[in-house]
């Protein structure tokens, strides 16, 4: 638990995402105002799960408009913030334009928030949403690492705009971030690097890319079996937690992977079993690599073969020493991870209309 010592307004960009929607509850929890920058405040949709949170806490929370490729847009909703969290980018693997749906928001907006941090005097610390992405590309790198493991001192340098576009968008932001930081003094920048992020949503009707992840395990996707393709998880509870002790514990600096488990598609799917195996087609066996490599042009949501031979049957493993050590984070099992969001899946009908 952390000591939270600001009556100061605190900003969170993109409010309305899966991961922020988790930060919010713990800031409106601990009777902060939130600023909320939005592309669209008007947007019921998109807002109305952050409003009634809002009522049922002590905190408050305020509306602005904002868009990470406007620059100037965010200096409304940070004047007299001490404290930014900047989690908005997008989330998606199957894209058209990379450069303009992934690099371009991610980079750009990285850079329009932290120049805006450099224009407003009472900012004191920024706490960066980066991804375990901007640690690794593939799986495949694991081997290039010198302890066999992925941990805060990697960088990715095996993604490009064609290969891991996403991976590339954290990777290039992180960087820029690191880069306006090294040239001011007045904040402190601290990065959190999730690996996927799994557990329940507070918004409704989620885009983010977790959810079509885990969607396929129950939708028949993967019925004939699911790859043992190897990835880090944390739960979306624990992952907000963290931010908020990123923010909060004096001294924080540099980056934090963020990861719970060290698991793969199939290990993650398997969880499911006793509680929905009857009911859903949860994946019960492997999917051969070879197999995923044949049909992987044609299985669309961005998969490509190159991807699959790097990753398929090759282990995820991260080190996630320092974020217990330096946040004093704690991981809750991928069971209940995994289990809570199957089950709001199926409440919110997500497999009937599949
Ligand atoms: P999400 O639900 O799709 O949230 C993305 C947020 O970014 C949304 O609020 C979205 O706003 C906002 N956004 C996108 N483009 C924008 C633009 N041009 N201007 C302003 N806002 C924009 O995805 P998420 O999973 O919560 O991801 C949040 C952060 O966590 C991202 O930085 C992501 O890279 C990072 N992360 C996620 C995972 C994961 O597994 N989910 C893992 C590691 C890191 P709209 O609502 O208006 O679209």
């Amino acid at each position: 638990m952390v000591n939270i010592e600001t009556t100061a307004p605190v900003m969170v960009t993109g409010a309305t995402g899966y991961v922020a929607g988790w930060i919010v509850k713990e800031l409106l929890d601990a009777g902060l105002t939130v600023h909320a920058p939005v592309r669209n405040p008007d947007d019921h949709a998109k807002v109305a799960h952050l409003k009634a949170l809002a009522a049922s806490s002590k905190g408050a929370i305020r509306f602005f408009k904002a868009d990470l490729l406007e620059p100037g847009s965010y200096g409304e909703a940070m004047a007299g913030c001490e404290l930014v969290f900047h989690t908005a980018s997008p989330f998606k693997i199957d894209v058209k334009d990379a450069q303009k749906e992934l690099v371009d928001p991610a980079l750009l907006g990285t850079r329009n928030v932290l120049e805006e941090a450099n224009r407003t005097s009472s900012v004191k610390r920024v706490v960066l949403t980066s991804s375990c992405a901007a640690i690794y590309g593939d799986n495949a790198d694991l081997l290039n690492t010198p302890a066999g493991v992925f941990n805060e001192d990697i960088w990715n340098t095996s993604s490009t705009l064609q290969h891991n576009p996403y991976s590339y968008s954290k990777t290039v932001a992180e960087k820029e971030a690191w880069s306006i930081a090294g040239k001011q003094h007045r904040w402190q920048l601290v990065v959190l690097n999730p690996s996927l992020v799994v557990g329940p949503s507070l918004n409704d009707h989620p885009t983010s890319e977790s959810f079509a992840m885990v969607k396929q395990m129950g939708d028949g996707t993967l019925r004939m079996g699911a790859p043992r393709w190897g990835f880090g998880m944390v739960d979306v509870r624990d992952l907000a937690k963290a931010h908020l002790a990123a923010a909060f514990t004096p001294g924080a600096s540099g980056r934090h992977i963020i990861s719970g488990h060290n698991t793969d598609l199939y290990e993650a799917a398997r969880l499911l079993l006793p509680t929905y195996g009857d009911r859903y087609p949860i994946p019960r066996r492997t999917m051969p690599k070879w197999l995923l490599w044949l049909v992987a042009p044609l299985a669309g949501g961005g998969m490509t073969r190159q991807a699959v031979a790097k990753n398929v049957n090759l282990p995820w493993k991260a080190d996630h020493g320092r974020s217990v050590r330096e946040l004093g984070t704690t991981y809750r099992p991928l069971a209940v991870s995994m289990n809570d969001m199957f089950e709001q899946m199926i409440q919110r009908g997500v497999f009937t209309k599949a």
